[in-house]
Formats: C-alpha cells, sequence, structure tokens
C-alpha cells in the first residue's frame, strides 16, 4: 500500500519522534495550565472572602471609633455647668442652645436631652416628636447593651430614613435626671473612611416597604441596583454573580431595616493571574519551539545513523561484506546496534569465505577444485593478453583408481589421492602454476606462460613420476595415468572450451595409451562419431551389421588348435568395417553392450558345432564380457538360455573378463562368476597385467585362465622388465594351478620366448588375424592338417 507522503504512516522515525514528543509537551501545558487557572480562582476566591472578613472587622473598629468620639462629646455635654444649670431650671431655650452648639462642634447630625425613661426633652431637630420614637428605640438598645465595661456600643437607627449611630450619655445633677443623646449620619463619609483602610466597596441599605434603599455607596447605580434587588436571596452564598462579573460580598445587619454590604469583585482577583497567561503562553511557545528544535536535532542524530545502519544493512543484503560499519565507537544504543551489526557482517563475512573456501578448495588433498581451477585459468587468460602470452592445461586422470578404491576402501583410496596430488605438487615450478582436483581420480595442472611443447614436456615428467608405485602401508600400488595437454589460444578461444579440449586429449590419450597427447581437433571429431555410432549401435543388433570373428588360441607346447576368441566386428551400410574399439569403450560406458555380447554368445554357440581341432573334438571359443554383463544378475541364465537353444554345453566356451570389469563392483562380479563357473563356463582373466588385483586375490575367483596383455608380451624380446614380468605371471598362474595365455603373439621371436617361459597357450597376428567365422573354418582345417601331419611350420626351442 503507498500512501502520500504527508500521511503518518509515511513518516520518517525523527518526524513521529518530535510531533510525539510535541503533542506531549502540549497536553502537559494545557494540564498544567488549566491546573493552575483552577487553582488561582479558588486562592481569589479566599482571598475575597478573606478580605471580606478583613472588611467586616475594620467597618466595626470605623464604627467603635465613631461611638468612642461621639460618646466623648457627649459625656462633655453632659458634664457641662450651664447645661446641668439650664436642666435643673427647665430653660429649654439654653437646653437648646447648649445642645446645638455641643453638636455642631462634632458635626452631629442630631443632639437632644432625654429625661430617665427617655421621652426628648428638647432637642435639635426640627421636630422633637420626630425624635421621640427614635430616642425610645435607642434608649431600649443602649439598656440592653450597655452591661460591658468601657466599651461604646454601637447602636444604629433610622432619622428620616437616614440611617443614623445614636450614643446615650447619663446626665447627673448628681441624682440621674436625664441623657444626653447625640446621633451621626451614617453617610458617604463612612463609605470612603472605609475605602480609605481595605479594597472593599460599602453599600449601606435601608429597608422600605418595596425592597432594599441605598443610603450610601460608592458603586456605579447599575450594580448598586443588581445588588439591592439581591440583598435578600443571595445573602447565604459568599459570592454573586452580577453582569458576568463574580462579586464576593458580605451582610453586616447594623440595626433594624438597616444592612452594610461589603463587595470584592473576584475577577478583580483574578485579574493579575489572568495578566499572567500571556507570559504564560509565550513561555509555552518558546518552550514548544525549543522543543521542536531540539526534538529535531536529537531525532536526526539518532536517525542519522539509524539511516546510516540502514544503508549498511542494505549493503550487507547486497551480498558486500567488504566495508566495515562506522559508529561503533558510540557507547549508546546507537554504537550498540551498530557493533552487533559489524559482528553480524564480520560472521557473515567469514561464512562467506568459508562457503568460498568450500565452493573452490577440494578438501581432502587442500588443493584447488574444478571451480576454482577455472577461476584461476580465467584469471590466467585474462593476464596472458592476446599478444604473445598462452597458458597450457595438463589434465590427468588415474587409470585404475576407481577400482583400487573400491577394493581397497575408501580410506585408502583417499591417501592414494593425497599421495599423488603431493607427487604432482612437483611440477608447481613457477608462479603462477597451479594444481587442481577436478574430480575423483582426475588432476589438472595450470601453466601460464607455456605452449605444448613445453606442457608435453611436463606430461611427460609425469608420467615418469608416475611410474613409480606409490607405497601405503606396505602396499604398492601402481596409478598410472591418461594426460592430455591443451593450450590457450591455439587450442581453444576461452577457458571452458580449453578445460573440455585438455580432457577430450587426455580421453584420447588412455584410448591410445600411447602416453600423453595433445589436443588432437580429428581424433576429437572421431570421438564425436563415436558417440554418434553409438545410438547406431542398437540397430546395428537387430539388423544384422555385425560381424563374428574369430582368432585362433594355439597351445604352446605342439602348435595344436585349442580355442578360438570371438570378437566383433561392425559392418556399416556407410561407413564399413568398423574396429571394435571405435565402439566398444562407449557401447560399455551405456550398458549397450549388453545386447552386443547376447549376440556374439549366440553367434558363437551357433557356430560352434563347427569348430574343430585337429582330431576333431569341438574348441574353447572365448568370447569377451564386460562390466555391464558382469553386473546383469541375468546373465548366467541368459547364457544357459542360448546354450539350450543351440544343443552347446557351457565347458564349450571361456569367459574372458578384465580385472577392471571385476573390480568395478568386486561382490556382484564375484557371485555371477560363482554361478558362471558353477554352470560349467571356464573363466579367463583378460589383459592380466594392467590392473591392480593381486593374483592372490584372483585366487578367491573360480578362475581357469589368466590372459598376459599384449603390451608385456610385444615387448617381451626387447624390454627385460616385460620378459620378467610375464615369466612371474607364469610361474605364479601355474602355482595357483591356472592356464596361462599369451596375446599378442606378433612373431617367432615372442613365440620362442614364451615357449621357453612355459606359457601354456599363444595368440596372436603370427599364427593369424581374427577371421570371418567361415573363413576361420577353412583355415583351422588347413592348420589342422599341418599339426596333423607333424608341426613344422613354427620354430619350437
Ligand atoms: P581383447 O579382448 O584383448 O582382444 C584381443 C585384441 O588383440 C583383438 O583386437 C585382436 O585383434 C588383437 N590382437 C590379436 N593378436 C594380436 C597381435 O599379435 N598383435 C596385436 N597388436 N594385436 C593382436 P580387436 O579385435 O581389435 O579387439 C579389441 C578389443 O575389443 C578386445 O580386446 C576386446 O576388449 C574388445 N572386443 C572385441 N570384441 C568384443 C566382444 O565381442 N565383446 C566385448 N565385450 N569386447 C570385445
Ligand atoms: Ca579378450
Ligand atoms: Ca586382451
Amino acid at each position: 500500500v503507498s500512501r502520500p507522503r504527508w500521511h503518518p504512516s509515511a513518516w520518517g522515525l525523527g518526524t513521529r519522534f518530535v510531533v510525539l514528543f510535541l503533542v506531549l509537551l502540549l497536553a502537559i501545558q494545557a494540564a498544567g495550565f488549566g491546573v493552575i487557572r483552577a487553582r488561582f480562582i479558588a486562592n481569589a476566591r479566599a482571598s475575597v472572602a478573606g478580605e471580606l472578613q478583613v472588611g467586616e472587622r475594620a467597618l466595626d473598629k470605623l464604627l467603635a471609633q465613631r461611638a468612642t468620639r461621639l460618646a466623648d462629646a457627649a459625656r462633655v455635654l453632659a458634664a457641662d455647668f450651664g447645661f446641668r444649670d439650664a436642666v435643673s431650671s427647665g430653660d429649654r431655650e439654653t437646653q437648646r442652645s447648649a445642645l446645638f452648639n455641643h453638636g455642631s462642634r462634632i458635626k452631629a447630625s442630631a443632639t437632644a436631652l432625654l429625661d430617665n425613661d427617655y421621652a426628648v426633652q428638647a432637642s435639635t431637630a426640627a421636630d422633637d416628636a420626630a425624635l421621640a420614637a427614635t430616642a425610645a428605640r435607642v434608649g431600649a438598645l443602649w439598656r440592653g447593651a450597655a452591661g460591658g465595661a468601657g466599651e461604646v456600643p454601637v447602636v444604629v437607627d433610622l432619622v428620616d430614613g437616614q440611617p443614623t449611630q445614636f450614643v446615650l450619655a447619663p446626665l447627673r445633677t448628681p441624682l440621674p435626671v436625664g441623657w444626653v443623646l447625640m446621633g451621626f449620619a451614617l453617610d458617604d463619609q463612612l463609605v470612603r473612611d472605609l475605602d480609605d483602610i481595605t479594597a472593599l466597596d460599602l453599600t449601606l441599605l435601608v429597608r422600605t416597604e418595596t425592597g432594599w434603599r441605598s443610603a450610601a455607596s460608592r458603586l456605579p447605580p447599575a450594580l448598586d441596583a443588581a445588588l439591592r434587588a439581591r440583598a435578600d436571596t443571595a445573602r447565604g452564598t459568599p459570592t454573586v454573580e452580577i453582569a458576568g462579573v463574580e462579586y464576593g460580598w458580605r451582610a453586616r445587619p447594623l440595626g433594624t431595616g438597616v444592612q452594610a454590604l461589603l463587595l470584592h469583585s473576584v475577577d478583580a482577583a483574578v485579574a493579575p493571574y489572568l495578566a499572567l497567561q500571556w507570559p504564560l503562553a509565550a513561555i509555552t511557545l518558546a518552550g514548544v519551539l525549543a522543543f521542536a528544535l531540539g526534538g529535531a536535532l536529537t531525532a536526526r542524530r539518532i536517525t542519522t545513523p539509524v539511516r546510516r545502519l540502514v544503508d549498511a544493512a542494505e549493503r550487507l543484503g547486497r551480498g558486500e561484506m567488504g566495508t566495515p560499519l562506522d559508529g561503533t565507537a558510540r557507547l549508546d544504543e546507537i554504537g550498540q546496534l551498530a557493533q552487533a551489526f559489524e559482528s553480524m557482517r564480520r560472521s557473515i563475512a567469514a561464512q562467506q569465505a568459508e562457503l568460498e573456501r568450500l565452493a573452490y578448495w577440494d578438501a581432502l588433498t587442500g588443493l584447488p577444485n574444478r571451480a576454482g581451477f577455472s577461476a584461476a585459468l580465467r584469471t590466467a587468460i585474462a593476464a596472458a593478453g592476446p599478444a604473445s602470452g598462452r597458458v597450457a592445461v595438463v589434465m590427468l586422470d588415474l587409470d585404475r583408481f576407481k577400482a583400487v578404491n573400491k577394493a581397497t576402501g575408501y580410506a585408502f583410496g583417499d591417501r592414494l589421492l593425497q599421495a599423488v596430488a603431493q607427487r604432482l605438487g612437483a611440477f608447481v615450478a613457477l608462479p603462477g602454476d597451479q594444481l587442481a582436483r577436478l574430480s575423483g581420480d582426475e588432476f589438472a595442472l595450470l601453466l601460464p606462460g607455456r605452449g605444448t611443447d613445453d606442457a608435453l614436456e611436463v606430461a611427460r615428467r609425469i608420467t615418469t613420476a608416475l611410474e613409480a608405485p606409490v607405497t601405503l602401508d606396505e602396499q604398492a600400488v601402481d596409478l598410472p595415468a591418461g594426460i592430455g595437454v591443451a593450450v590457450w589460444p591455439e587450442h581453444a578461444a576461452d577457458a571452458q572450451t580449453l578445460l573440455a579440449r585438455a580432457e577430450a586429449a587426455m580421453v584420447d590419450a588412455k584410448q591410445r595409451s600411447l602416453g600423453p597427447l595433445p589436443y588432437d581437433a580429428a581424433a576429437d571429431s572421431a570421438s564425436a562419431v563415436n558417440l554418434s555410432l553409438l545410438s547406431e549401435l542398437r540397430r546395428a543388433v537387430a539388423q544384422g551389421q555385425l560381424r563374428l570373428y574369430l582368432q585362433p588360441k594355439v597351445a604352446l607346447s605342439d602348435g595344436r588348435l585349442v580355442g578360438a576368441e570371438a570378437l566383433v566386428r561392425w559392418q556399416h551400410p556407410q561407413r564399413g568395417m568398423i574396429p571394435p574399439m571405435q565402439f566398444i569403450p562407449f557401447a560399455e560406458q551405456t550398458g549397450a553392450v549388453r545386447a552386443l555380447t547376447l549376440w556374439m554368445f549366440g553367434e558363437a554357440a551357433r557356430r560352434w558345432r563347427e569348430l574343430r581341432d585337429e582330431r576333431g573334438a569341438p574348441l574353447c571359443v572365448s568370447v569377451n564380457l564386460s562390466t555391464h554383463d558382469l553386473l546383469d544378475q541375468e546373465l548366467p541364465d541368459k547364457l544357459g538360455a542360448i546354450l539350450v537353444q543351440h544343443a552347446a554345453p557351457a565347458t564349450g566356451f571361456c569367459l574372458e573378463i578384465t580385472e577392471s570389469a571385476i573390480m568395478d563392483d568386486p561382490q556382484r562380479a564375484e557371485a555371477t562368476l560363482q554361478r558362471l563357473a558353477e554352470r560349467g563356463f571356464k573363466l579367463s582373466i583378460d589383459d592380466f597385467g594392467t590392473g591392480y588385483s593381486s593374483l592372490g586375490y584372483l585366487k578367491r575367483l573360480p578362475v581357469d585362465e589368466l590372459k598376459i596383455d599384449k603390451s608385456f608380451v610385444l615387448g617381451m624380446v626387447d624390454d627385460s622388465d616385460d620378459a620378467k614380468l610375464v615369466r612371474l605371471v607364469v610361474d605364479l598362474a601355474h602355482n595357483l594351478g591356472l592356464t596361462v595365455v599369451a596375446e599378442g603373439v606378433e612373431n617367432a621371436p615372442i613365440w620362442n620366448a614364451l615357449h621357453r617361459l612355459g606359457c601354456d597357450e599363444a595368440q596372436g597376428y603370427h599364427m593369424s588375424r581374427p577371421l570371418p567365422a567361415d573363413t576361420f573354418i577353412a583355415w583351422s582345417r588347413r592348420w589342422n592338417d599341418r599339426v596333423a601331419t607333424g608341426w613344422g611350420g613354427l620354430e619350437v626351442a
């Protein structure tokens, strides 16, 4: 899902970090703001309530002070002689004048003389009667309050609707004769006085028939009116809200129908806080900015190395293991993460190196493997350059290693390979030379700067080096090899082709057994021909293109014809007669050889009755078996069925098996051989001497005959080593009770030498080449005649 860049899910870590913390910061600020504001308002309310309380006490004190002043003035008047005389004398005019003088001195609003029953005797008021009711109420109040000593009670009453504070002073002559009454109007002066000592607003209210009337106030008329309207209902509550403004208030009753209202605006108390809000907001804003900046920087400090780590991880993902990570020196978590990444990179790099080692190196010998060799070859070719450089490859394959491995066990085989690798190591002479093990028993030598002749020379020296048997655990093992040579750029334009050409040359050398060979394009195309032949071979069997050829086997003692070897020929419709070496090796590799074997055996069985010696006794016909035949469990039964078909006995046939065919799978081969022997077939070991098998091992097999390989026989006259070997084989075989046959008897000297050694039978061109069956029968008649009439054709020592 792809989202636009501004969407939160597309934000980078840094942005999320900053946004998250800004939101948190603002939330915390807002919460703090709210709490402070609520607390502040509560504080303001409490302080308003406290101030009202203080104000009420201040009002009380103010009223008490006025009472004291008033009382002093009243006592001065009561003590005045003239006044007391006038009272004694009942002189109303003098009384009234004294009342007026004293009252006006202290600005009293009312001054009067009362009798002991508080009835007005004389006064400064216009109408004494108007004062009478007031004087009576004040007298009653005064009597009720006059208990305390020294204190002057505060008594308030109305005069003409005006609240007034009154005091009484007793008048004695010396007997109490009455009271002096003095009154002070409670007016704006009182409001001003209180205003001077407190920050409160004071309103004096007087009850009328229609409600409360304001007697003294400095409040704006609208507020004053609103207050009066709510004076009764809001009395119990500490605050009142008027026109959206909250006030703390306190009512103080002063007398009947008179009360003082103290007032303080809560909003005014909160105002300082409200003023504080702006700097607070500014500080918050500055904090948010600072935080955003710091957060972004911190986020960058975190995310930049994280991004670098991400880049590094991506590099690792692409397989670039070479670059070490930076940032591992940091001590924080990022540093730890970088360190973890770095150690991960190192272990992956180590694993990769190990994999590379496994991919390019052979564990057994410690040499490069095929992949490693190919890489080295490519490098060498690239380095050689097109001008004059050359790169030679010498490839060799041990001849019988597979069989040795099976016969001796893999552990022994491994040590043999190591020994061979060590021997070959001596040929790594110049810098750049490289030895490698390409596969099981296949080695290759890379020789940069060497041409075909130099490489062939090295190959020949390798051949010589490998001729000395390898001795392990007191067992001497011969490991000859086929060696091929190919050179860049003569034989191939690239490394891969060069390897293939060297291998072709090596296969060629193995087949021809002529020592090391350079790559030969003609031979290569011949082997390609061989391959195409192979596909035709199956049809060839069915279409009767195969021919049975026979080559005689003759007793060395007296020249008697004792048998014949059946050898196949292929009469190809286009190519003419094809010799077996051009298709048998390939047929053997694929198993197509099995049909061929059965055809040959059938043909031999069919012609068996016609093959006779000089006395008319049947010849023993030898038929070659291959590895695939030996591994076929049903072979004995199949051969048995063919014998039945042609009414021939198994004893009339000898089956030739090479050592290597047995060694490919000794157990199965032995089982098959056992069953063949039980049926009555004679068994012969073919090409004896070229393989590894010891005579001791062969003794365990139900074998009747040894066939010494023609390579030894052909050389025995000229090469004393070959002669010694033939002699040894003949003696040993005889000790084991085996018949010895020599193949490759090309001439009389060989015949004579074999005769002297006591070899039993001979086969070779000296007597006859392989012949078509019909020709062989004609030849055998002539030969038998010669033998019957006395042996003279051959020299016998
Ligand atoms: P082999 O079994 O060792 O057969 C003997 C080979 O030596 C034959 O070659 C024969 O012509 C050759 N030879 C005989 N005398 C002499 C001599 O005096 N000098 C020299 N230089 N060579 C001599 P050929 O017929 O070409 O057969 C080659 C190989 O092909 C045989 O070697 C055998 O391994 C294989 N082969 C031939 N026919 C068959 C067959 O029917 N079945 C199987 N499985 N292999 C066969
Ligand atoms: Ca043979
Ligand atoms: Ca042979």
